[in-house]
């Protein structure tokens, strides 16, 4: 039978989001959706053993508040300055939802995180597609390419690029848009820096930050963002009530106030992943420099065989077979043992051909 499709036409005629494979074998070395290898930090484990069911017969805090005082607390700012979402993603669609209208534009660098593009099409909104040059960089007409658009998505640092833009750029985005821009700063933890200075001066800037790639919980799905009251205000009245559970805001605020664990275990995947771009070069791959918990390189042999050839090793990667990306693998930094896993079939499959 050939049912009637019911839905919006920008609906039917999207195809989705794609996430990167989750397998279910343990035997696999997953180092394709940029999780963390490490656990989380000991007070999560701790609280999940000791926690007490019967609380969770009543609806959890609508705002986060316990995790909005502390990182308000940790940045020296009031608790209206934060938003919490079911992870990040959560607050990238409230804030399209808030700031873009049908009529209007989203813009966003390209190439990036192909989340932005899909929740365009949801919206039904138009695109401005931002073409990085050749350094990875924006262009020098952002701004007039952007000017029609009402909120600027920026990964910073970029993925699957891995790479970041100067502070100097982003505060001059911020001076010249008409709209909100929005640091999407998944990678912080991992970079130089962040634009968390700018929202203290820019009423238009937005940082948004998770506990999925740096506090190693990406299962929990806990993002907060940062902002002038004024924008965090309108995106509170677009999100759902309810939007972060009452287990997540336990969990989150454990591994939110402990700082210390969070910050060694992103030094050692630092760490580890320098060993393994030199590696990686030592073998003939062209590797991007990287603020993040990944590497974008270029491989000596065609990237998707190469990505097919790891699977064979119970290795998963990932590949992005687009026009600008289609000659690169994204390689998320796990243990120093996966790490010389992934090594060692690498060199296997070099000498192979
Ligand atoms: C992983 C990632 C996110 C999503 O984070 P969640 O908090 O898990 O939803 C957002 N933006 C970028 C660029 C990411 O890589």
């Amino acid at each position: 039978m050939n049912a009637r499709i019911y839905a919006r036409n920008n609906v039917a005629r999207m195809s989705g989001y794609v996430p990167g494979e989750q397998p279910d074998s343990p035997d696999v070395i997953k180092l394709n959706t940029n999780e963390n290898p490490y656990p989380p930090c000991p007070g999560v484990q701790e609280l999940l053993t000791h926690f007490d069911t019967a609380t969770l017969r009543r609806y959890p805090n609508p705002v986060c508040q316990e995790i909005r005082d502390e990182v308000a607390r940790q940045n020296g700012l009031k608790s209206d300055w934060v938003l919490c979402g079911n992870g990040s993603d959560d607050l990238l669609t409230i804030a399209v939802r808030s700031f873009v209208d049908p009529g209007s534009a989203l813009a966003y660098p390209s190439p990036t995180y192909s989340l932005y593009a899909v929740l365009a099409q949801i919206q039904d909104t138009n695109v401005v597609e931002i073409e990085l040059d050749d350094n990875l960089q924006l262009p020098t007409d952002t701004l007039a390419q952007a000017h029609a658009a009402t909120l600027l998505f920026v990964a910073r640092p970029n993925a699957p690029t891995g790479t970041t833009y100067s502070l100097e750029a982003m505060a001059k985005l911020c001076e010249g848009f008409n709209g909100i821009v929005w640091f999407d700063e998944a990678y912080a933890d991992f970079a130089d820096d962040d634009c968390l200075s700018l929202v203290r001066n820019y009423s238009n800037a937005v940082v948004s930050r998770t506990l999925s790639k740096s506090a190693s919980l990406a299962g929990i799905r806990l993002g907060y963002c940062i902002a002038n009251p004024t924008v965090t205000e309108q995106m509170m009245k677009v999100k759902d009530s309810y939007n972060v559970n009452a287990i997540t805001q336990a969990l989150a605020l454990a591994a939110i106030r402990d700082q210390s664990y969070m910050r060694k275990t992103c030094a050692k995947i630092c760490k580890t992943r320098e060993e393994t771009r030199d590696a990686l070069c030592k073998l003939g791959f062209e590797v991007l420099p990287s603020q993040t918990n990944f590497l974008f390189a270029k491989p000596p042999v065609p990237a998707q065989a190469y990505f097919q050839a790891l699977k064979a090793y119970n290795i998963l990667i990932r590949y992005f077979d687009a026009t600008r990306t289609q000659d690169y693998v994204r390689i998320s930094i796990g243990t120093d043992a996966e790490m010389t896993r992934l090594l060692e079939a690498t060199q296997t499959i070099l000498t192979k051909g």
